[in-house]
């Protein structure tokens, strides 16, 4: 995610003060910042599988909050985050 940071001299100061960044909403997951406004978003993957099913595909599902730039501005905003 980090090509897609911004850098916080080009966001208006008042939309800065609404970013992710400050949102209550937002949660950290190792380097990545995430909403977690909603519940968790659900993708399924088709994995191959070991013997004796080798050739075969079987459904994975993850479960991941969706990860978003801290200065990204959205019309969820929750005052109370830490910055
Ligand atoms: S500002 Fe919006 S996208 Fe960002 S953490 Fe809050 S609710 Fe989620």
């Amino acid at each position: 995610m980090a090509g897609l940071i911004i850098p916080a001299s080009a966001v208006p100061r008042a939309a800065a003060a609404r970013s992710c960044r400050q949102c209550r909403f937002h949660g950290l997951e190792g380097p990545d910042v995430v909403c977690r406004r909603y519940p968790p978003q659900v993708t399924v993957v088709m994995v191959p599988q070991p013997a004796p099913r080798v050739g075969q595909l079987a459904p994975q599902p993850f479960a991941t909050f969706p990860p978003v730039v801290p200065e990204h501005v959205c019309g969820e905003f929750a005052a109370g985050g830490r910055a």
